[in-house]
């Protein structure tokens, strides 16, 4: 069968391939690759040659201390370089076995010694030269390695002033050699191609080593300090590429468009204080003073609010919206459910009971006939304030003058979402507010397009949740403490031990343990289950029994409905805590103490805790900080799935570490804003291949159109 010709190989059949072509080279062209490890690479996400260039190591092997032989000791790990002169094995019966190799350096002489792995004999051969590893020990006279660590070396490595050994990333049937080999030649045959993404003048201003320096320097180091400038540079790179596409994210939101400025004076400030029938605490007074000066500007406010549940973000939402509609405009808040949507409500129906404020609650039941009239008041002006779901972008809502939205527990609140809400070049001011803890580093990473505010305390009189961390021991006396609570009249959740995998396994292990309490623990009381393996309708009737206290005790799953709110329940008992992070036990501990009843959480350890598991839960217990709690995890545990597609969808990153690599974030941080202010939309021809990698790698996460 014959492929049609594009019209430019008919036009110019010998064309030179560019750069770009050249670097999509399928791996498996690459040489000394081939179908079979290119099918292994695949696995690794290793596609192209640009791919396996770029396919850096997760680690170094050290091999700083490396002697010749004359001069090893007895005291330390050291390495040694000779060839492999003699092999032997054999077995010492009883099924023993022993694997000599002589290794010869000049004229001295070495022996790497292996009990019972008769393999490693295959592994080597005459000639061949090797580094060893280990603290050796002087046997008769001659030095002696028992199961040295090995590397086989080539013809490129046999340098002796090596001294940082690349370890790559690898899955089964590939071998650090292997992948060495591949990586090095992929740099051979195409590392002339490759394009420097910063101009030379931006590589000084950022002191970045030259990428044509930093490819050999990261996959075969001099020495440490090398290294170490060739990780900063991809390091920095990566993170720059990314923070420029975030600021271009926000330039393309905001800039060229307009807000209404909605300054508060001191008599709204005032009127508004007033209604409020507490005192804000300072943390609420400081984010009210953030927002008001955000909205007071003609450059629409695109401001996060993080807060635990209950800290009090809606007062500072509910100022907001007060402000908005003093100054004559329309203001919408909208929830991620019906059920908080009403909850949000009610709140401001209470507020708003003295004023002249029009409010109305755009959900799901209102009749076809209702919703008209709704939408034509919105269309109207003769309505303040809208509070719905997020729903109410998408279903064509069209307002007189809209000049704020707030939006409850949603992170990414898309372009089009936006697009919807703008006329020409008027947009509202946005406040977007979470009760997700997320570490200041990664808030910059994924929100960087937003200013934050923080509310760190909560206000006065809420109830803080006792938390226990309940060894086996005490198993028997926590639950005779729940029976009590539960024959006071109280009521209580138990979350089943989470389990990654199915949700039908998932299923399983609530049922198990539903099984178990309803035999033994809590056999005299009434007690519900609720998972995800069960129908809406089901989970709903469920739901609605715990509401009414129909059951006293409700057994889940980690995902206990959002917004599910039921005061009496006071009680949260967690099996098998150490599966879970920081954060989610806490969000779980948030469930309870709500009310005016004090809360307790009791997470049910047994006996194979370990000691760093135990002392995380120990933090847990003795800390009611959410945000401290995020910070503790992503320092023991790292970013998690934030990344991931489910939360946001970037692409994982490739080499940098959020966590070890704070400080150039924060760099790279303010000169890609730096950048972007002084070239606003990249424009300039020497800024084209930063600002294509940006797009190819985040245009269609962060919805980048082609920017500008
Ligand atoms: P969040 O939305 O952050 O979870 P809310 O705004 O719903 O928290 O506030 C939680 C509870 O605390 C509400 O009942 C609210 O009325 C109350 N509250 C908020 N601020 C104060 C304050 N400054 N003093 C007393 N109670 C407050
Ligand atoms: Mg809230």
């Amino acid at each position: 069968m014959s492929h049609p010709l594009s019209s430019s190989e008919i036009s110019n059949p010998r064309r030179e391939p560019s750069a770009a072509e050249l670097l999509a080279t399928p791996v498996e062209f690459v040489r000394g690759v081939g179908p079979l490890r290119a099918e292994l690479l695949h696995r690794l996400d290793v596609r192209t040659a640009a791919d396996l260039i770029f396919f850096f190591p997760r680690d170094y092997e050290d091999l700083t201390d490396r002697r010749d032989i004359a001069a090893l000791d007895d005291e330390h790990i050291q390495t040694i370089r000779g060839q492999v002169v003699e092999i032997d094995s054999r077995s010492s019966g009883f099924g023993k076995s022993i694997v000599g190799v002589l290794v010869r350096q000049g004229n001295d002489f070495l022996r790497a010694l292996w009990f019972n792995q008769p393999f490693m004999r295959d592994k080597f051969h005459e000639g061949q030269f090797v580094l060893l590893s280990a603290k050796p020990r002087k046997k008769g006279g001659r030095w002696e390695m028992s199961h040295p660590r090995v590397t086989w070396l080539d013809g490129a490595e046999d340098q002796p002033e090596m001294r940082l050994l690349p370890l790559y990333p690898l899955t089964e049937g590939l071998s650090q050699y292997q992948v060495r080999n591949m990586v090095a030649s992929a740099v051979e045959q195409f590392g002339h191609v490759l394009e420097e993404v910063f101009s030379s003048e931006l590589l000084a201003r950022y002191n970045l080593m030259p990428l044509a320096e930093a490819i050999p320097a990261i996959h075969s180091p001099q020495d440490a300090e090398q290294l170490e400038r060739a990780r900063r540079r991809f390091v920095f790179q990566e993170l720059f590429v990314l923070q420029l596409a975030v600021v271009a994210r926000r330039w393309q939101q905001q800039i060229g468009f307009r807000a209404p400025p909605l300054e508060a004076t001191a008599d709204i400030h005032a009127r508004i204080q007033r209604l409020f029938p507490f005192e804000w605490t300072a943390g609420q007074r400081a984010a009210i003073a953030e927002v008001a000066a955000d909205l007071a500007s003609d450059a629409p406010m695109n401001r996060l609010l993080q807060g635990d549940v209950g800290s009090g973000k809606t007062v500072v939402a509910v100022y907001a919206m007060l402000a908005c509609v003093a100054r004559g405009y329309q203001a919408a808040l909208m929830a991620p459910t019906e059920i908080l949507a009403r909850q949000h409500a009610a709140t401001l129906a209470s507020l708003l009971r003295a004023s002249r404020v029009r409010y109305l609650l755009l959900v799901g039941g209102l009749t076809a006939k209702e919703r008209t009239a709704a939408l034509q008041q919105i269309a109207a002006g003769e309505i303040d304030l809208v509070i719905g779901t997020h729903a109410i972008v998408q279903e064509d809502v069209q307002f007189a003058k809209l000049g704020l939205v707030v939006i409850d527990e949603q992170h990414k609140f898309g372009v089009r979402q936006r697009a919807a809400l703008r006329q020409g070049d008027q947009s509202p001011h946005y406040l977007v507010m979470t009760a997700t803890p997320i570490p200041r580093t990664i808030s910059m990473t994924l929100f960087g397009d937003l200013d934050v505010t923080t509310l760190r305390e909560m206000p006065p009189g809420r109830q803080e949740v006792r938390t226990y961390v309940v060894g086996p021991a005490e198993h028997a006396r926590w639950w005779q403490f729940v029976r009590g609570k539960l024959q006071a009249g109280r009521q209580a959740y138990v979350v089943a031990p989470l389990v990654d995998e199915s949700e039908s396994i998932a299923a399983a292990s609530v049922a198990a343990l539903f099984e178990r309490l309803t035999n033994g623990e809590l056999a005299a009381f009434r007690v519900g289950i609720i998972h995800g393996r069960m129908t809406a309708d089901e989970k709903e009737e469920a739901m609605a029994a715990f509401r009414a206290g129909r059951t006293q005790v409700l057994v889940s799953t980690s995902v206990i409905e959002v917004g599910v709110d039921v005061p009496n329940a006071c009680i949260m008992v967690i099996d098998s805590p150490e599966r879970f992070g920081l954060a989610q036990l806490h969000q779980l501990r948030g469930r309870v103490g709500r009310g005016k009843l004090a809360g307790f959480c009791g997470v049910l350890v047994g006996d194979e805790l370990s000691e760093p598991a135990r002392a995380r839960l120990d933090a847990f217990a003795a800390t009611s900080d959410g945000f401290q709690l995020a910070e503790m995890d992503f320092a023991l545990r790292g970013p998690g799935d934030l990344f991931g597609t489910q939360q946001h969808g970037l692409p994982p990153l490739r080499i940098a570490d959020l966590r070890r690599d704070q400080t150039i974030l924060e760099e790279a941080r303010r000169d890609a804003q730096q950048l972007f202010a002084a070239n606003p939309g990249l424009k300039k021809p020497e800024l084209a291949r930063l600002r294509r990698q940006m797009l190819v790698r985040y245009g269609n996460a962060l919805e980048l159109s082609d920017v500008g």
